[in-house]
């Protein structure tokens, strides 16, 4: 966190002096010749020597490109790490000198490209993950930090920070590998303890008093806990580093999180909560008798998205989860909604709330709410932090809105497939497996085609609220 914040200020100091240094270099061309104000004069000079040493003295790279795309600035660390010369970069549109890549190593289109971006939405935008190809066809990690110079509302360029991260990179590859090896290694023998503990606490199999039983109760809830910490870290190393198993298909979210609902309910149960699925903003299945009555026909829109089911059914179980071990009484609500591009999922409790000063910090690593309505409730703080990383695998958003003693509701949006494009991909996949049928498990079998064609007449009059 602190280097985040440190990183940004350095990025801050640079974006104002090269945002000075262009106004002084503007300012110079426009004055007029020695002879006029030559304190002045003199002053502007100092100003300009004062910010070419700190451009020409930094690491960073550092560009400033004018309202036509052209590069007007390009420092030395700029050089550096791009391999252009400043006197070949600068005057050339920036399209030609930062070309990026996606892991795939193909080409990321331009409205996602960082200065695209901070042009588009005259917003300063950060890229963390930017992947730059110099000059000689090097692929390197980088991050980008790119500003808008703005004239009133007006854009007269932008001012590009950026830096060569490929050592911290691979740092942090290394890191993942060694969490993923040791919580996998370490995972086996828990595994047997928790087993053990387990046998010995079977009246069936083994003979212990009522104090050991009550202790060997303990060590069995911990080592529960010790197991799912294990597998928790493993599974976050995974999403950090792409490997998560990852088997895309179209999924139907109506049928899937109706099954899901009735599959889920029983833990509701135990703690006594109401759980209802909704759908659209209507309609409302109770979980505990989803099946229609005989003859009934339901007529509701089909949300159709693209995702590993698997992948999906952990991200609303963990939401689940959260939401009945952080509510005490009342009803947890599962809810479907959307527009034409997108479909909406969510999760409601009237449980404890979460704090307004935690919200921004939910889905890191490890973060836990520290307070005396949470702390009692076990937990590893990995759950939002993998579901995020599940979500963001499919280019969808997940976030939360709550109120402190009522409530929250996490949502999810996952980019929704059109009927025709839902089609489209299921026949595809079915030609893919008829060519490879060793491929075909039973999990893997598309939803059926029937149900795809009885959406077309139902998905004019979706919902849009909380859409964003
Ligand atoms: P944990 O294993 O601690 O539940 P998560 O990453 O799933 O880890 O959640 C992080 C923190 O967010 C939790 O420790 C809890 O404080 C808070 N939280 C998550 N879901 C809810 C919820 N539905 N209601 C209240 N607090 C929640």
């Amino acid at each position: 966190m602190q280097e985040y914040i440190i990183a940004g200020m350095g990025v801050l100091v640079v974006v104002i002096v090269a945002t000075t240094a262009w106004v002084a270099i503007a300012r110079s061309r426009k004055r007029k010749p020695a002879g006029g104000n030559s304190k002045l004069a003199s002053s502007l000079r100092d100003e300009q020597t004062k910010n070419s040493i700190i451009l020409n003295s930094i690491d960073d790279g550092v560009v400033l490109i004018d309202e036509q795309g052209v590069i007007q600035l390009f420092n030395p660390g700029a050089s550096a790490i791009t391999g252009w010369k400043r006197e070949e970069a600068q005057g050339l549109d920036w399209r030609s000198v930062f070309n990026f890549v996606d892991s795939r190593n193909e080409a990321v289109p331009e409205n996602k490209l960082p200065f695209a971006r901070a042009q588009a939405g005259s917003q300063p935008v950060r890229d963390n993950s930017a992947n730059l190809v110099t000059k000689s066809g090097n692929t390197i990690a980088t991050s980008f930090s790119v500003s808008p110079v703005l004239n009133g509302n007006q854009l007269t360029g932008l001012v590009g920070v950026f830096r060569d991260v490929s050592q911290e990179r691979k740092e942090e590859s290394q890191r993942a590998e060694f969490i993923s090896t040791a919580s996998h290694e370490m995972r086996t023998p828990v595994a047997a303890i928790e087993g053990y503990l387990s046998l010995a606490l079977n009246e069936k199999v083994a003979t212990v008093d009522s104090r050991a039983k009550d202790y060997l109760g303990k060590a069995h809830a911990s080592t529960k806990h010790l197991g799912e910490l294990f597998q928790d870290l493993l599974t976050s190393a995974k999403a950090e580093d792409g490997r998560l198993p990852n088997h895309p298909e179209v999924v139907e979210m109506g049928q899937f999180m109706e099954q899901l609902t009735s599959d889920l309910h029983f833990a509701a149960q135990k703690k006594n909560l109401a759980l209802e699925f909704i759908i659209g903003n209507s309609e409302v299945i109770d979980a505990t008798d989803s099946a229609p009555a005989a003859g009934q026909k339901i007529v509701r829109p089909l949300y159709y998205v693209q995702v590993d089911p698997d992948r999906l059914r952990e991200v609303v179980t963990n939401l689940f989860d959260n939401a009945c071990k952080y509510t005490d009484s009342g009803k947890i609500t599962l809810g479907l909604t959307g527009n034409d591009a997108v479909a909406q999922m969510y999760i409601r409790d009237t449980g404890h709330g979460i704090p307004p000063e935690d919200i921004p910090h939910l889905f890191q690593k490890f973060y836990r709410v520290d307070n005396s309505a949470t702390r009692t409730v076990g937990g590893t703080g990995l759950g939002l932090f993998i579901s995020r990383k599940i979500i963001e695998l499919y280019q969808g958003r997940i976030w939360v809105e709550s109120t402190l003693g009522k409530g929250s509701t996490f949502y999810i949006n996952l980019p929704r497939l059109s009927t025709q494009q839902a089609q489209a991909k299921i026949s595809q996949q079915a030609q893919t497996d008829a060519q490879n049928p060793m491929l075909v498990t039973p999990d893997e079998l598309p939803v059926s085609t029937t149900a795809a064609a009885s959406a077309s007449a139902s998905t004019a009059a979706i919902p849009t609220e909380n859409i964003s």
